[in-house]
């Protein structure tokens, strides 16, 4: 058995949430990354599907979120749409304990015009594939300049699917001053270069799946 997550600094409301959800112990890339997200440290984090990685970057996010500050301090990007709105819905299950928070998601195929009018009322957290979150920063109708946090999911297959200049166009936008959080499934090559461009002294957890 792994630790309860009621061993971490967690905010209270975050922690009674959890328990809410019957998220009593943590997984084990749970346990491993958030003591080190927790500290501010940018992490590498490979686990299998399933293994919870979303909770573990997600109430990093959520902790180091200030809900009064009303302006984008998070971007989560994600290869598909379809795994996007997966990672907002846990991440709005994770949030429920904490009140006027707004998770916007920025995907491709769905219309600009309700994206822009979405982004016009603000949001702190914005989940999106990285072909249209560099279509809003082109058009000038997303601003990243406060996302002091970044997580990359799923960031083998962001690569197998081509994104990487597209991705270095939006690091360009965001602060030099973050948190970066890299987590994925597998560990090619590709992620030590993507890593060693945009994170900052990473630390590298990887749990081996029993073979
Ligand atoms: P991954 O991103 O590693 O593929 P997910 O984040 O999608 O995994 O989590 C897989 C499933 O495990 C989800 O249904 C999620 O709700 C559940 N889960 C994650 N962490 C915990 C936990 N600590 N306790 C119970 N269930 C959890
Ligand atoms: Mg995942």
């Amino acid at each position: 058995m792994t630790a309860p997550f009621s061993d971490l600094p967690l905010k209270p409301a975050l922690l009674k949430n959890l328990a809410s959800m019957n998220y009593t112990a943590m997984t084990e890339i749970q346990a491993k990354t958030l003591p080190i997200i927790l500290d501010g440290k940018d992490v590498i984090a490979q686990a299998k599907t399933g293994s919870g990685k979303t909770a573990a970057f997600g109430l990093g996010v959520l902790h180091k979120l200030n809900v009064d500050q009303f302006r984008i301090q998070s971007l989560i990007l994600c290869p598909t749409r379809e795994l996007a709105d997966q990672v907002a819905q846990e991440l709005r299950r994770l949030a429920r304990a904490i009140h006027n928070i707004k998770i916007l998601t920025l995907c491709g195929g769905m219309p600009f015009g309700p994206q822009i009018g979405s982004l016009a009322h603000g949001a702190h957290i914005i989940v999106g594939t990285p072909g249209r979150i560099e279509e809003h920063l082109r058009k000038g109708t997303l601003s990243l300049e406060h996302a002091d946090m970044l997580v990359f999911d799923e960031a083998d297959r962001m690569l197998d699917m081509g994104f990487q200049d597209v991705m270095d166009t939006i690091l360009a936008q965001v602060p030099a001053e973050r948190q970066s959080l890299l987590f994925s499934a597998t560990y090619p090559d590709e992620i030590g270069q993507l890593s060693a461009r945009v994170m900052q002294k990473p630390v590298m957890v990887r749990i081996e799946s029993a073979h």
